[in-house]
């Protein structure tokens, strides 16, 4: 169980995890330790069971071992069982599960009609959490799972039958309220909605999944019930306010965390210096790191999981780490494995089974094994590269840790700006609160089609609308209503059409491409349609489960790559030239000639060629031309500018501010994810020296999501800190004339040219000297 409550077991052998990390490092000539950190063990605070905890249900905990509950479990179980929403936001592993649990099986317990949905961000966390309940719950409770792999003669016998259904946002949003009259009876008793992770509602999934909440309760209310919602999260600086931001809820939060931990070791590093010959000196990859740090881990006999940012990387890591496992021991390779969401079914079940009996000892994983599963016998954990939220880090180190042993966690920094800053400022990831999900609701371009699907369900009152956001969502009807989508009647405003609305919770809007190998017509997996001019174009390297594949031909309009296997010696980059129009803007403030300013802008992408890398070293091989449509996005953003007088000052030449721009723009967006809980690739930039919407230097950083997710805006409240770090990142790097870890960017269109790493730190400290005389202003 990932939130097993049970007490530490035996206790720990002193300096298991420090010894592992010197194995690790024997032998290097420099130390690619930047900071370790032994993390305290902390003792468990308990409470007593609740007096209303049900007679059968104590006796249960007790057969597994649970005897008494730790303080927050009561808390939070006691608020919720009065009635009150809850916000539990405890560590990893802190038994959050216990405290609604508790709560929602006792009130099933009290009420035969009674019911509980349960809602997971992932499938792998439902299904652990499902065998979790199932194990606590009485034979009327019936747990079962609602979801895209429950066959449809059982979604019958589980809306009819079970009164505990472990659920996701998306069935809620497609399957449940669409058909709401058939669930009337389960909606109707609905005693208790359990949030879980809720943390990683965020970006434009977490704006869905806002709106889903709203018109889950406003089905609830029709039928007369009004559910107590539960929420679990990781430590987040806010929790009330997340909790508010997700389901327009006033929930009292609970954050006071009576729950052991076992001493942990958390080292930073960051992968040294190689001589690359003709091309000097390059930093060693973030994955041949990894893949290095895993193999010597599973040799040393340590169960690990190495947290890899993409797919690619996932597969790559695994595939390298069983070549080096081989290399010592022959048998020890095929323990080794690659995991990641995305894998069919069958073949997600098979890794976890391995996982859990042990049969596998190194695993490279995406964020997919990060929630829930039980992997909760992990020596080692290996992250590769920043997992984009300190929330995120913070769960995936917290999976490694046997019961009461000492576990090591590994930060392996990538060579990107925000890595590398984090790899030298330990203060940033040690010691400070985990940042609030970043995530807009009132985003029109999700807000329009969540309204079509409540205003289908049963027609939108005015009242209604001050759920869905006010203002907001009055603008959205009206549009709706003018396209012919709404009518207004005196009974509220109707869905016109004969068709049910759909909305994918989980894309940008743009249809998932489905990736075929073309010989044999097996389907290997699917692409996030937004990401697949970029992943799957013709000529595209695409690797699965270890394999590497080309893209013969990407047919658009059937969403669908066909593939062909091979291994080259080399991988792809998608080139693509970016053009960025000021729609309008929504805040303004200049100071010293020096404006900050968010609005709405229209970017246009088109994705025009490719390169061909080596594989490791990134060298660029050849060019290829790509004849794909451009795409055109409206989102939010925010730009800073520099007029003449301020550039002048600056001394910085007209010759070298492109450069200047261009640095200081790649360094921003790479540190946007510290203050944003965003990915370097949900947003993009622009930088020049004369934009004509501004008439002045002009850097700009938009979501790259349309409407917007909240990422921008949160850049513009943040200007200083942000650029603050920006600077320091670029100012710190030791290489002589910009690299990945400060002004190069993976993703640029423009090959990473021009690039001035001193004039960006020039630009940036006059940019920084004017917001700090405007000091109340930001
Ligand atoms: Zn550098
Ligand atoms: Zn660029």
């Amino acid at each position: 169980m990932s939130d097993s409550p049970l007490a530490a077991g035996p206790s720990a052998s002193p300096g298991q995890a420090a010894a592992r990390l010197e194995r690790l490092v024997r032998g290097a000539v420099h130390s690619p330790l930047t900071h370790i950190a032994d993390l305290a063990p902390r003792p468990a605070r308990c409470g007593a069971w609740p007096s209303w905890t049900p007679e059968p249900l104590r006796d249960r905990l007790l057969d597994l071992g649970i005897d008494t509950p730790w303080l927050h479990q009561v808390a939070a179980a006691e608020l919720a069982h009065s009635g009150r929403d809850v916000v539990v936001s405890t560590g990893t592993a802190s038994g959050k599960s216990l405290a609604y649990q508790l709560a929602g099986l006792a009130a099933l317990e009290a009420d035969p009609k009674a019911r509980v949905l349960y809602l997971a961000p992932t499938k792998a966390l439902a299904h652990d959490q499902l065998a979790a309940v199932a194990a606590l719950a009485g034979p009327s409770v019936r747990p079962a799972a609602y979801d895209g792999d429950t066959p449809p003669d059982e979604r019958d016998w589980v809306r009819q039958h079970s009164r505990w259904i472990v659920t996701n946002p998306d069935m809620i949003s497609r399957g449940i309220l669409p058909r709401h009259p058939r669930w009337s009876g389960a909606l109707r008793n609905l005693a208790y909605v359990v949030v879980d992770e809720c943390h990683a509602y965020r970006g434009v999934f977490g704006a869905h999944v806002g709106n889903v909440l709203r018109r889950l309760r406003r089905i609830c209310a029709r039928y007369g019930a009004s559910p107590t919602f539960v929420f679990a999260s990781a430590t987040v600086a806010d929790p009330e306010a997340s909790a508010l931001r997700l389901a327009g809820l006033e929930a009292s939060a609970v954050i006071d965390d009576g729950s052991p931990r076992a001493a942990s070791t958390f080292a930073l590093w960051e992968p040294p210096w190689e001589d690359a010959g003709s091309d000097g000196p390059t930093r060693r990859s973030a994955s041949a790191e990894t893949a290095r740090i895993l193999s010597d881990l599973v040799c040393d006999g340590a169960r690990t999981v190495a947290f890899v940012r993409s797919r690619r990387g996932a597969e790559g890591i695994a595939a390298q780490a069983k070549r080096l496992v081989a290399d010592v021991d022959p048998k020890l390779s095929d323990r080794v494995a690659a995991y990641r969401g995305g894998y069919l079914p069958e073949e997600r079940r098979e890794l976890e089974r391995g996982l859990n009996r042990g049969d596998l000892l190194g695993v490279a994983s995406t964020n997919a094994l990060e929630l829930g599963i039980d992997i909760s016998g992990l020596d080692a954990v290996v992250l590769s590269g920043f997992p984009g939220t300190l929330a995120s880090l913070w769960q995936q180190a917290g999976r490694a840790g046997r019961a009461g042993q000492e576990s090591l966690a590994v930060f392996v920094a990538a060579d990107d700006p925000l890595d590398h800053y984090l790899a030298h400022n330990p203060a940033a990831i040690f010691g400070r609160p985990v940042e609030a999900s970043v995530f807009d609701p009132a985003n029109p371009y999700i807000l329009a089609p969540q309204l079509q699907m409540a205003a289908a369900e049963y027609p939108l009152t005015e009242s209604d609308l001050e759920l869905f956001g006010g203002d907001a969502a009055r603008l959205a009807v009206e549009a709706l209503v003018a396209a012919g989508d709404l009518r207004g009647r005196p009974a509220g405003w109707f869905w016109t059409h004969r068709h049910r609305p759909d909305v994918d919770l989980r894309s940008g809007g743009a249809a998932p491409v489905t990736i075929v190998e073309a010989q044999t017509g097996r389907m290997l997996g699917t692409v996030d349609g937004a990401a697949a001019h970029s992943t799957v174009h013709e000529g595209a390297l695409y690797v699965h489960q270890g394999v590497s594949y080309v893209v013969d031909e990407f047919d658009l309009e059937q969403a669908i790559a066909l593939v062909h296997a091979e291994e080259p010696e080399w991988t792809t980059r998608a080139q693509q030239i970016t053009d960025l129009r000021i729609v309008s803007t929504l805040r303004s403030s200049t100071y010293s000639g020096v404006g900050v300013h968010r609005g709405v802008v229209d970017v246009t992408d088109q994705v025009v060629s490719y390169q061909r890398r080596r594989v490791w070293t990134g060298q660029v091989l050849a060019d290829f031309p790509l004849d794909l449509p451009p795409r055109l996005l409206q989102t939010a953003a925010v730009w800073v500018t520099l007029d003449d007088r301020t550039l002048r000052r600056s001394e910085v030449s007209e010759a070298d501010l492109p450069g200047a721009l261009h640095a200081a723009e790649h360094a921003a967006i790479g540190l946007l994810p510290l203050f944003a809980t965003c990915d370097r690739w949900d947003i993009g930039g622009l930088s020049t020296a004369l934009h004509p919407d501004t008439g002045a230097a002009t850097i700009v950083v938009y979501d790259g999501h349309p409407g917007g997710a909240g990422f921008a805006e949160r850049g513009h409240d943040a200007i200083r800190e942000w650029l603050t770090a920006t600077r320091a990142t670029i100012a710190s790097c030791v290489c002589e004339s910009g690299c990945p870890s400060c002004v190069q960017s993976p993703k640029c269109g423009n090959g990473n040219s021009p690039l001035d790493k001193g004039a960006a730190v020039v630009i940036l400290d006059s940019v920084l000297d004017a917001l700090a005389i405007a000091d109340h202003a930001f």
